[in-house]
């Protein structure tokens, strides 16, 4: 039989699930149960996987001094490359100005704006869990990064006798896990088939009307996403992680593809592990250690998703903004961009508050929510792009050999 390799096959389905929404929008339920079983087949793998990953990451890092170490680096990269993105979209929206002159009358109604507003304060006292047991089963992923790492850390300080035992407990259930996610990437394609067939239909109806609307809007997003994604972090790549972009990208077309597909850097977590390890050749010290943290906090789309969003609804409003709020919005978006979640729409909520820190209407969101399921799609691509930069960069100072 004909082997076609999987991104090719996942790319079919796209274009596949594209035509099948438009055309056949009635017959769309029979078809969108295999999205749901396979986002509950991921969503089933992720506390296990980071769990134990992050846990026999840690333990295999061995000393205080390159847990340190390692945190630094990765935390300095994504603070950087989330600098880079929000200055992409200020000055985007800045020459573009894609709010001006936008028709305000069209704008959606939003309910329950306060959602998930907690302060920053707030959301970094969460991170500390008060019951890991609770965490866990929420899949709270901040609170059990965080658990894992102290777990995995002081497992190296016991005696030998307490400490193998747990070193090869957790690393056998990684070993499992990533057996398991190996066994479920096979249905990517028919996955897809059935999330993106569904939002195609259940948009079908006033795509090109949106599309008419707020196209400006969108081509700026998309646009800047796109200077992040194919010259700011392959630059990164190739002079920091002295390695080939192109490779790398190619290695990453799995998870990438469903990124764009689920919306979700969280789901896709498993896929994008597998992908570094086998295809780039990162450590699993590596990838455990960078890609669930990066998972969680580190959203350059997201960051620079919500600049753009939040200035082009100044601008819709009539609002000029001055550079010292347009800092706030920068500082605010990098923040808000760590404390949104890995998940669907998680950036829209977040949005209110930087509109709240430079005193906007929290209404303007309904300007902005027509869309924002679609451009989702690209930032979160985006998002997982960057983890897995990321992940090379960071293997590569640490003296790994990589295959990109
Ligand atoms: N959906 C994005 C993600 O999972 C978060 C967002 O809404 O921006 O990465």
């Amino acid at each position: 039989m004909l082997k076609i390799k999987l991104h090719w096959q996942i790319l079919i389905a796209l274009i596949l699930s594209i035509f099948f929404g438009v055309v056949f929008t009635d017959y769309v339920k029979y078809v969108s149960w295999m999205g749901d079983v396979f986002l509950r087949a991921l969503r089933m793998i992720i506390v296990p996987l980071i769990f134990s990953s992050i846990v026999s990451g840690v333990t295999g890092l061995g000393s205080a001094e390159n847990l340190g170490r390692m945190s630094l680096k990765t935390m300095l990269y994504y603070m950087m490359t989330s600098i880079f993105a929000i200055v992409t979209g200020l000055v985007l929206v800045n020459l573009i100005k894609p709010g001006v002159g936008a028709d305000l009358g069209l704008s959606a109604v939003v309910e329950g704006l306060d959602v998930g507003r907690d302060s920053f304060g707030q959301t970094l006292l969460k991170i500390i869990p008060t019951n890991i047991i609770e965490s866990l089963a929420n899949t709270d992923l901040p609170a059990i990064i965080f658990f894992a790492i102290f777990f995995g850390f002081f497992t190296t300080r016991v005696a030998p006798v307490y400490r193998d035992p747990i070193v090869n407990f957790f690393n056998s259930v990684f070993e499992i896990m990533m057996k398991i996610t190996m066994f479920v990437i096979k249905f990517t394609p028919l996955g897809i088939f059935g999330i993106v067939s569904a939002l195609v239909a259940e948009h079908a109806d006033n795509l090109l009307n949106i599309f008419g609307r707020m196209g400006i809007y969108m081509l700026t997003v998309i646009g800047a996403l796109f200077i992040h994604a194919f010259i700011t972090l392959p630059l990164l790549v190739r002079v920091l992680g002295r390695s080939n972009p192109v490779k790398h990208a190619r290695g990453m077309s799995v998870p990438l593809l469903t990124a764009f597909s689920t919306s979700s850097s969280s789901a896709t977590l498993p896929l994008t592990m597998e992908a570094l390890e086998f295809n780039s050749g990162v450590s699993n010290k590596t990838t455990s250690f960078v890609l669930p943290l990066g998972a969680t906090i580190n959203m350059d789309g997201t960051a620079l998703y919500q600049c753009i969003a939040v200035l082009f609804i100044a601008q819709a409003y009539g609002i000029e903004l001055s550079i010292l709020q347009q800092l706030i919005v920068m500082v605010t978006a990098l923040l808000a961009s760590i404390g949104a979640a890995g998940i669907p729409m998680a950036g829209l909520v977040i949005i209110t508050v930087i509109l709240s820190a430079v005193g906007l209407p929290l209404e303007g969101v309904g300007l902005i929510l027509a869309v924002d399921r679609i451009l989702d799609m690209f930032r979160t691509t985006v998002n997982v792009w960057s983890d897995s930069c990321g992940a090379v960069i960071i293997a590569r100072s640490e003296g790994e050999e990589l295959k990109v």
